[in-house]
């Protein structure tokens, strides 16, 4: 029986071929095809800024330490996410303020935020969930003149447009992912930006244990004998590697075409999905998504998701459960300070549909015939 897995890479020859030449070159470290595809990502972005990390999680610690957090400060962040937004906040010492999302979008509203902020409040982090761009300006106007910085967590976001412009590039920092879950991979990686040309210094030397002028810098300076670095302050290995960076300079190439066939398969599944394509995650008014995630909210009369996601499974179709939702798992049982309804509902009856560059429309129609059948 042939399968449809949930998501596969849309990796080739070209991607292949720069990882190999990045091995020829000698320079497998941090170097200068980490700097290019940083300067490639951010004029992408139009933004100042952009250093590349070893993922988005470190990207999300690199970004929260530039915001100053720090132990005991409170950080609003949505518990509908990938547990890494929260744990950014965990490893800081800082504590993780659960808010809960809108139905239509699965993100923070200045309405769900507004309640939990509080005079420890330091940051709040607004994520991009499954592609689909927050509202970023109307969480910023909320905080404004509070000494509260907004870190949009943009993991999934690669691709999006927020009011015309990518996802991520008005925020005063924002953190991506490449990993293959997510449209542009290198693997394992993520990105950091900013407006601000300090903060983007800083946040450089502290991807690269707190040195004062990169490895990379050294050596390209006659051999590194006549520059001697120093260390300012406690540090971190966030690199992303020469050859993570040229593969993902390839893929930024592609990121556009990546886009635009997720759209039109979306599309496609809330055409053929008739009443229920009215359930899957839509674009908001103030932008357009990647559909890093292409969900679809069961309805009340469906099986139960897990029979649903069975009987999937048994057609060689491997969908998966909705977004997890961090205040349900061991380490933030408990510690939500208030009741996140939306949150729950969202991650309790929502399924992931395969949805991938290479998805043909003979699997996309077995997929929707399969639903239609389960669901109804
Ligand atoms: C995937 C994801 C992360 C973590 O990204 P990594 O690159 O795997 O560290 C963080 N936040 C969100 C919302 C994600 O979807």
């Amino acid at each position: 029986m042939s399968s449809i897995p949930v998501m596969i890479p849309w990796l080739g020859e070209e991607e292949a071929l720069a990882a190999a030449e990045a091995v020829r070159s000698g320079w497998v470290a941090q170097g200068p095809r980490v700097a290019e595809f940083e300067r490639a990502f951010a004029e992408y972005l139009g933004v100042p800024h952009a250093i590349a990390v070893s993922s988005c999680t470190t990207a999300l610690q690199l970004a929260l330490i530039g915001a100053g957090v720090g132990p005991g400060d409170e950080v609003v962040v949505p518990s509908f996410s990938f547990i890494a937004t929260a744990n950014a906040v965990t490893y800081l010492g800082a504590v993780p303020v659960f808010a809960d999302v809108e139905l239509s979008s699965g993100n923070l509203t200045p309405g769900t935020v507004e309640p939990l902020l509080t005079d420890r409040t330091k940051a709040v982090i607004v994520v991009d969930q499954g592609g689909v761009p927050v509202d970023l300006p109307a969480v910023e106007a909320l905080v404004a003149g509070r000494g509260i910085t907004v870190v949009e967590d943009a993991a999934c976001g690669a691709g999006s447009l927020l009011n015309g412009r990518p996802v991520g590039s008005g925020a005063a920092i924002a953190a991506y992912s490449f990993h293959p879950r997510k449209l542009l991979t290198t693997g394992e990686g993520g990105m950091v930006t900013c407006q601000d040309g300090e903060l983007a210094a800083r946040l450089r030397r502290l991807r690269e244990h707190g040195m004062s002028v990169s490895a990379a810098d050294r050596h390209a300076a006659s051999g590194g004998a006549s520059v001697v670095e120093t260390y300012d302050e406690v540090g971190y290995n966030f690199r992303m590697t020469d050859i993570q960076a040229a593969i993902g300079l390839v893929q930024l190439g592609k990121l556009p075409a990546m886009v635009a066939r997720r759209r039109e398969l979306a599309a496609r599944y809330r055409e053929l999905l008739g009443p229920l394509g009215e359930r899957l995650v839509a674009d908001p008014p103030h932008g357009s998504s990647n559909f890093q995630a292409c969900w679809l909210l069961l309805p009340e009369d469906a099986p139960d998701r897990t029979e649903v996601l069975a009987r999937l499974a048994e057609k060689g179709i491997s969908a998966r459960r909705g977004i997890m939702a961090a205040h349900l798992e061991l380490p933030y049982k408990g510690a939500s300070r208030v009741e996140l309804p939306t949150t729950e509902l969202l991650t309790g009856r929502s399924l992931i549909l395969p949805l991938y560059h290479s998805l043909t429309e003979e699997q996309q129609d077995t997929v929707v015939a399969a639903l239609r059948e389960i669901v109804g």
